[in-house]
């Protein structure tokens, strides 16, 4: 009998604490079940933010209400291209602002984190055509191959003429400076031939069936790879850059590729690099220099789901992850704001954006470090915990830090009292071939803050004193991730 009242007592202090905490969350809806209006999503913004008016550092208006604008101008990918693919070599240029590319292997491994972003006006020839399901969009996707031996989406690129042809490319430096330790080489190709990038030194290991988990980030040198390529000439002054120590060609005439090898400083410290086609034609390659610190550093959020897309549904669909993922980012950029760092969204209302678009944000913002929030969902209404993700190696630091300081607000705090849970609230800092993980320009990592579809877990994330607790966790990961020797 005792212990049935204190059931009922307890069921009443989770439905009044979820009740008060949805209702917070909800409060405006001129509707029961209204979603946050925009109106609602700007008062978040501006209670949270009396310390978030601080301008950036570069002078640039980066402020998030201004920072949706533009990128919903960004420009659009053509229309997928029905037309059968023709006998013989076919030409084809990237039309899309950055294209991702997955596996040229026809079947199996579509997730390998060695597949580069192209940028658009990139030309290649189509060896082949594929069609592979996208396990995270849902749906079937096109793919083209490529001679230079990956997969590209059919909706990123254009034929070029049946008569287009191409002779060996050859690549010459420009110039080469370094910019507030950013190393900039300006390279002149005879054609727009693609290229991929490598890291050397890195090793993987298979877990569930994924090939391409790590142990540690332990990548020593970073290669530029040319294809359709036989002459590179040009010497590269990296004596300004934080990162690489030396950069030198090699030519292999067999293959026709050329090879810009770059080792690092210091194994493991790497920070991204930018590809950008320049209005002269000429390839801007950047590599990053290493961060200073969480101070002054540009951090941008992506509370995942939103509009049309709720995400996971907590209490049979009283909650909705995409609200709880926007209250938890608000939260996060309270906490980074306080350590001195300048937060760019990617969404800053309760609307739609698809993958692609996300990181086409991403990638015109340019940030040092990219996170992409979330909470998880399972069948089993039992499953807790918190956990990170990774695609790319030097993500992978990034991921274990966070989900260190995350874990520790579950066992340290939410969890203290209980062993069993406290044992088991930690799911790792794992690797997954994550959509919005995918960003090459700066570590980018995906989180589970915890499960909306426990009850019990759900409630702790419809807590603003938790989610401040977590929020203050991914900060914290975050700064210690920036502040690394
Ligand atoms: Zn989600």
């Amino acid at each position: 009998m005792k212990k049935r009242l204190l059931l009922i007592i307890t069921v009443a202090v989770v439905l009044l604490s979820v009740a008060a905490v949805a209702g917070i969350l909800l409060h405006f809806g001129s509707e029961p079940d209204a979603l946050l209006t925009t109106e609602d999503f700007g008062l978040l913004l501006n209670q949270t933010s009396a310390s978030a008016q601080t301008q950036p550092t570069d002078g640039t208006d980066q402020s998030i209400g201004n920072y949706i604008e533009t990128t919903t101008a960004a420009p659009t990918t053509p229309a997928p291209t029905t037309a059968p693919l023709p006998a013989g070599r076919q030409f084809c240029v990237i039309t899309s602002p950055f294209a991702d590319t997955w596996s040229g292997l026809a079947s199996d491994d579509t997730f390998t984190p060695m597949c580069t972003t192209l940028v658009q006006g990139t030309i290649d020839y189509i060896t082949g055509q594929s069609r592979v399901y996208d396990e995270e969009e849902k749906e079937w996707r096109d793919f083209y191959l490529l001679a230079s031996g990956r997969k590209v989406r059919t909706d990123a690129v254009q034929f070029l003429s049946p008569d287009a042809n191409f002779g060996d490319n050859a690549v010459t430096v420009v110039s080469s400076e370094t910019q507030n330790g950013d190393l900039v080489i300006r390279l002149r190709c005879l054609w727009q031939a693609p290229y991929s990038f490598e890291f050397s030194g890195q090793e993987y290991y298979t877990k569930n069936n994924k090939h391409y988990h790590i142990n540690a980030f332990t990548a020593d040198k970073i290669q530029f790879t040319f294809y359709h390529t036989t002459s590179a000439q040009g010497d590269i002054d990296v004596s300004g850059s934080t990162t690489v120590s030396n950069a030198y060609w090699t030519v292999d005439t067999e293959h026709k590729t050329a090879s810009l090898t770059m080792p690092l400083r210091a194994v493991g410290r790497y920070y991204g690099y930018t590809m950008r086609r320049e209005a002269d034609g000429t390839l801007s390659l950047t590599v990053k220099r290493k961060p200073a610190g969480i101070s002054g550093a540009r951090i941008m959020l992506d509370p995942g789901h939103g509009g049309k897309d709720s995400g996971a549904l907590g209490f049979g669909g009283a909650v909705y992850e995409s609200q709880v993922n926007f209250a938890l980012a608000v939260a996060t950029k309270q906490a980074l704001e306080r350590r001195g760092a300048t937060v760019l969204f990617t969404r800053v209302d309760d609307v739609y954006l698809s993958l692609e678009e996300r990181k086409q944000i991403a990638r015109t913002a340019n940030p040092d470090v990219f996170l992409s929030i979330h909470c998880n969902a399972a069948e089993n209404k039992t499953r807790f915990g918190t956990s990170t993700y990774y695609f790319r190696p030097l993500s992978q630091p990034l991921a274990a830090s966070v989900y260190q300081r995350l874990l520790s607000v579950y066992q340290n705090d939410f969890y203290a009292g209980d062993w069993t849970r406290r044992s088991k609230a930690g799911e790792g800092a794992n690797f997954h071939p994550f959509s919005v993980t995918r960003l090459e320009e700066c570590p980018s990592i995906l989180i589970e803050t915890g499960y909306v579809t426990n009850d019990a877990e759900c409630t702790l994330l419809l807590s603003a004193a938790n989610r401040d607790k977590l929020g203050d966790a991914i900060a914290a990961g975050i700064a210690d991730y920036l502040s690394r020797e």
